[in-house]
């Protein structure tokens, strides 16, 4: 068994040990959403891809500072320096404070984070809350050299900066390409360089988020933000920067130019990075117009859903993939997902049952368990590969349920580490709920029927004490019960 944890770092392109900067603390920065809509199953993918890291370095014993912030200002339309932010377009447009509209998705973000069962990380800053920070970061690479002014905004000297380091090191973009396929686009010409970006911008005077700087009353560039708030709250040089791949270019690959000029190095040991989520072959993303969100899956209300997804079927789909292969949708894909964990479950509610035998037990099937117990620390070990995890899980589904059907017989030792494998995967590391399919409706439907017949009864007995007992007790928990001429029929609210 390896005991060493292998992951893939973007930046070398080769899968490396992990070894902390600074053991047994890890830090851990990853871009978070830009909040002015609903998450979709695109955002979803990062956030679980991430708490999966999460929750393994903390059961391999690191103590883990994991930072995610939230992009409230700055996130122009298009992802290019012009246009409007996609936050203040939302207000605009809905007749709300550029805030009003933050709060209200960061709030609807965590609501569908946590029924995802995602683990909040340590810390979730704010750009809008760090404009000090960042106003320092550019004023650092202006000293520096690396940028310059024109009309109040500081732009980054790619040019410039490309002598002396490799601009595209990350993304594998090479500079002359860039300059060749970046287009003009009106009012650019403030840039020396179309493939330039901005570090800081002077407000037009009806952008409503405006800050003071010493170059104008304006805001900070987007890539600004993570550079400023990861040196801020995990210090010059930490462990592990991740995101999605759409990341990639320009922003991770802008973030490694502002670092290295402001600070005189890098930043980040290993780059790490979650591939796209795919529907019908092209990339789920809000502005592609093409996805579907959280609250849709969850509901079903979406044309392209055949049916509703709990938030378990979903976390159980994305980590069916490794992090960085692509994840195509489609409800046959979901609805294989939904059958697979109903098994995985179903089985973890017989092993809690299961009786050792103390004669029993194959050495054959000893070393089966052993060895499924270390192929998913294995698996792990090499690149968080969840898949395999889930592969070897479904190895010692077979094994529980044989021995529930008396074909085999399973010693105490055996049971046990079979038990610790189940509970610290599926539940610690894969962060997989309990109960049902992580959705109550299926137990909710069974324990009426069974409460219904229970009052069923006491009627035919006549003992309507019992039988309004029962209906009141209901109506307390917003249970409505109706009385036909076929039975009783139930249903959700008062
Ligand atoms: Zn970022």
């Amino acid at each position: 068994m390896e005991s060493r944890l292998f992951l893939f770092n973007t930046l070398s392109r080769t899968k490396e040990v992990f070894e902390p900067v600074n053991p047994p603390f890890v830090g851990m920065y990853v871009c978070g959403p830009t909040v002015y809509g609903d998450p979709h199953l695109g955002h979803a993918r990062p956030a679980i891809c991430f708490d999966l890291v999460f929750r393994y370095l903390q059961h391999l014993g690191y103590k883990v500072r994991y930072v995610r912030n939230i992009t409230d200002v700055g996130h122009l339309e298009h992802d290019l320096d012009e246009g409007e932010d996609k936050i203040a377009k939302k207000a605009r447009l809905e007749q709300l404070e550029p805030m009003e509209v933050a709060q209200y998705y960061a709030d609807r973000y965590f609501i569908f984070m946590d029924a995802l069962n995602i683990k909040r990380p340590s810390i979730e800053p704010r750009a809008s809350g760090h404009i000090i920070e960042q106003v320092e970061f550019v004023r650092k690479i202006l000293e520096a050299g690396y940028a310059y002014v024109v009309n109040g905004s500081v732009y980054f000297d790619i040019e410039k900066y490309n002598k002396k380091y490799n601009y595209g090191k990350l993304s594998g973009r090479v500079l002359d390409d860039l300059l060749a396929n970046t287009r003009e686009l009106e009012g650019q010409d403030e840039k020396h360089n179309p493939a330039d970006f901005a570090l800081w911008k002077k407000a037009q005077p009806e952008h409503i988020m405006r800050w003071p700087s010493p170059w104008s009353e304006g805001f900070p560039g987007w890539h600004l933000e993570c550079s400023a708030m990861g040196t801020r709250y995990l210090g010059e040089f930490f462990d592990i920067h991740g995101g999605g791949m759409d990341l990639l270019f320009p922003h991770h690959e802008s973030e490694i130019a502002q670092n290295q000029s402001a600070l005189g190095h890098e930043s980040v040991k290993y780059w790490m990075h979650n591939n796209m989520v795919t529907i019908n072959g092209q990339k789920m993303g809000k502005s592609l117009g093409n996805f579907i969100t959280l609250d849709e899956f969850f509901s079903g209300s979406h044309a392209s859903l055949a049916q509703a997804y709990s938030p378990m079927t979903i976390r159980f789909f994305i980590l069916q993939a490794h992090y960085r292969s692509t994840l195509d949708f489609s409800n046959e894909a979901l609805q294989a997902a939904e059958k697979g964990l109903k098994r995985l479950f179903a089985a973890i509610g017989v092993l809690h049952k299961l009786q050792p035998e103390a004669t029993g037990q194959s050495h054959q099937q000893s070393q089966e368990i052993k060895k499924l117990h270390d192929a998913c620390y294995d698996a792990m070990n090499d690149d968080f590969n969840s898949p395999i995890v889930i592969a070897n899980l479904f190895e010692g589904v077979r094994i529980i349920n044989s021995v529930n059907d008396k074909k085999e017989s399973i010693s105490v030792e055996d049971l046990e580490l079979l038990q610790k494998t189940f509970n610290t995967f599926v539940f610690d590391i894969l962060g997989l709920k309990s109960g049902s399919s992580g959705d109550n409706s299926e137990y909710l439907k069974g324990l009426m029927e069974l409460v219904l017949k229970i009052r069923q009864s006491s009627r035919e007995r006549k003992d309507w004490g019992t039988s309004d007992q029962i209906r009141d007790a209901l109506q307390k928990l917003e249970i409505t019960v109706k009385d036909g001429k076929d039975g009783s029929t139930w249903e959700l609210g008062k």
